[in-house]
C-alpha cells in the first residue's frame, strides 16, 4: 500500500498558496513565484522527518527533528525562499541547516548553497540526506552561524532559520551589494519574532522591513 507523496505534496502546495493569499496584506506577497512552488512540489519532505512523523510529513506545520530542533513549517520555508527572489545563478548562505529541508529547496533553485549548522550530528545527517538525493551543490560547515562563512563571501542571498536578538554584523558584511537576507529577529510580546527582509543596494546601503510575525528556535551562541 503505497502512499502517494506526489499527491500529498500537491495538497501541501495548495495550502501554501492559500496561506500566501491570506497573509498577503502583511507580507506584500499574495502569490509566490512558480519557481518557489515548483521547488516545494519537487523536494521529498518525508525524507527529512523522523520515521514516526512520516504520516505528518506534508502537514503545513513544523515537526521535531531531534536535539530540541524543528523542521520549519512548509509555508514559512516557501515564504522565506520566495522573499529572496532567486533567479538561478546565486550563491546562497544558509544559517541553521537543521534537517536540510530548506537547504534542499534552495539548492534546487540556485547555483550553490553554503549551509552552516551548529549541531554536528544534525549537520552530518542533513548532509547525508542531501547526498542521497543527489544534491551536489551544497557545502556544509559545522559552526556558529553568527560569524557566517567568511571564506566564501560575499553571498547573493542569506537565509537565517533561527532567531537572532539582532541582525549579526558579520552576516550584513557578507551580503553582496544588490543582495537580500531573510532573518527572524527580536522578541515580540507573544514570545515570537518578526521575520525581517534586508536589502543591500548597489552602494552598500541596507534597508529593512518586517514581513510577518514568526516563531523560530533561537540562534544559540556556540
Ligand atoms: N531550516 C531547518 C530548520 C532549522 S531549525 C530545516 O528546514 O530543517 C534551526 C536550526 O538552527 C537548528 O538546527 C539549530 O541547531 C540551528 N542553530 C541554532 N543556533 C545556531 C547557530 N548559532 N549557528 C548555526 N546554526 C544554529
Amino acid at each position: 500500500m503505497g502512499v502517494d507523496n506526489d499527491a500529498r505534496r500537491a495538497e501541501m502546495v495548495a495550502e501554501i498558496e492559500a496561506e500566501a493569499k491570506a497573509t498577503g496584506s502583511y507580507t506584500g506577497r499574495e502569490t509566490f513565484s512558480a519557481r518557489t512552488l515548483d521547488a516545494m512540489r519537487a523536494v521529498p519532505r518525508h525524507q527529512f522527518v523522523r520515521e514516526g512523523d512520516l504520516a505528518r510529513a506534508y502537514v503545513n506545520g513544523p515537526l521535531p527533528i531531534g536535539q530540541g530542533q524543528t523542521i520549519s513549517q512548509p509555508f514559512i520555508v516557501a515564504l522565506m525562499t520566495d522573499a529572496l527572489d532567486l533567479a538561478g545563478g546565486e550563491r546562497v548562505l544558509e544559517i541553521g541547516m537543521g534537517s536540510g529541508y530548506q537547504t534542499a529547496i534552495l539548492a534546487a533553485l540556485v547555483q550553490h548553497v553554503y549551509a552552516v549548522e551548529v549541531l554536528a550530528e544534525l549537520a552530518k545527517a542533513a548532509e547525508a540526506r542531501l547526498r542521497s538525493l543527489g544534491r551536489g551543490n551544497v557545502s556544509v560547515l559545522v559552526g556558529d552561524g553568527h560569524a557566517g562563512w567568511p571564506e566564501h563571501a560575499p553571498y547573493d542571498a542569506i537565509l537565517v532559520a533561527a532567531a537572532a536578538s539582532q541582525v549579526p554584523d558579520a552576516l550584513v558584511a557578507q551580503l553582496q551589494p544588490g543582495g537580500r537576507m531573510v532573518i527572524p529577529v527580536g522578541r515580540t510580546r507573544m514570545g515570537g519574532q518578526e521575520l525581517q527582509l534586508l536589502s543591500k543596494d548597489a552602494s552598500g546601503k541596507v534597508s529593512q522591513r518586517t514581513v510577518l510575525p514568526v516563531a523560530f528556535v533561537p540562534l544559540v551562541k556556540a
